[in-house]
């Protein structure tokens, strides 16, 4: 076993999440009436080892939208499919230090990676532009239901139909990559954009985002179906990326203090990998100013200090 007594794990993460709990500063997200109306105080928090053991605590049965944590997913689809090469002519890897939806190009004049906005728009445009909507979606919902391991995965209509319709900054975003010739040539913006907002409103539950981090954790294979869903380098890829830019422009200081490869969501998810041991998941709506679960943040940092679970300690 990976966490040879997990029963002990599991009462220090209790006693964690018991903390935070007490913490209610922050604002839930109110771009979109769906996400304003989220409820402010619930949280949830959920684990899943690579070898299989799970546990979690809270508002376990509480759905909630992944939002941009679907970001490292569809950059791992299209890695998958096409390879380094042709994924980084289209979108960098380096942290940008903007926020998730600034206007803003690299030097290269394309977007700088793809765990903000406007690489996650280019990420989309990636996945089988060939394919109908209908298909091109059902690819990546299949995917995260593999992740999950058949869990709870769903469709939150509500959300994609406002997403849509509020649109205006990541419409703004996708004129201005065209205009900059980062897109692959016969790119239909207005599918690649309709594809972006129906991963953001793919909905899960934590022990659900908790499988999907630990099938990160674990190369690419499921750990509760043995399916591998990613090849072990995507898997690498893709937690670089996390560790480098998964928190927005709050990346780096995370990195610094928690020094794990992790994605946040605009509803409040984070998840977090602990690569060859467990992935970690939390939900909590109350955000700070840089957009990430201000729970979630302050959990992940407690953790760190609890084990030694940091990438870049000594063990
Ligand atoms: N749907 C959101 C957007 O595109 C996702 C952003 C986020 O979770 N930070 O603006």
């Amino acid at each position: 076993l990976v966490i040879p007594d997990f029963t002990a794990f599991c009462a220090e993460l209790e006693r964690l999440f018991v903390a935070v709990r007490e913490c209610r500063e922050g604002d839930v997200a109110s771009y979109i009436p769906q996400l304003a109306r989220a409820d402010a105080d619930g949280f949830a928090m959920a684990v899943c080892t690579v070898d299989g053991q799970r546990f979690a605590i809270g508002d376990t049965d509480a759905r909630f939208g992944v939002q941009s944590t679907c970001k490292p997913i569809n950059y791992a689809i299209a890695l998958d499919r096409l390879g380094i090469d042709a994924v980084h002519r289209h979108v960098g890897r380096e942290p940008s230090g903007h926020s998730f939806n600034e206007i803003t190009l690299n030097a290269a004049r394309l977007p700088h990676n793809p765990m903000i906005n406007a690489g996650a728009i280019m990420c989309a445009s990636l996945i089988a532009p060939g394919l109908s909507a209908a298909d091109r979606f059902d690819s990546v919902f299949q995917t995260w239901r593999a992740l999950a391991g058949a869990g709870a995965v769903g469709f939150d209509n509500a959300v994609f139909l406002s997403e849509r319709d509020t649109a205006d900054r990541n419409f703004a975003l996708a004129y201005f990559m065209r205009e900059n010739g980062a897109f692959p040539d016969g790119t239909d913006l207005k599918a690649t954009l309709e594809l972006y907002f129906q991963c953001c409103s793919i909905t899960i539950d934590a022990p659900g985002l908790a499988t999907v981090a630990a099938t990160f954790a674990n190369g690419g294979v499921c750990p509760l179906t043995s399916e591998r869903v990613f090849s072990n380098d995507t898997t690498k890829n893709c937690l670089s990326l996390m560790a480098s830019c998964g928190l927005y422009d709050f990346s780096g200081e995370f990195a610094f203090t928690v020094g794990l490869p992790a994605k946040s969501g605009v509803s409040g998810a984070l998840f977090l990998t602990i690569p060859g041991v467990c992935g970690i998941a939390l939900w909590s709506p109350r955000l700070d100013a840089l957009g990430n679960s201000v729970r979630g943040v302050e959990f992940a940092r407690r953790l760190t200090k609890t084990f030694t679970f940091d990438s870049f300690a000594d063990g």
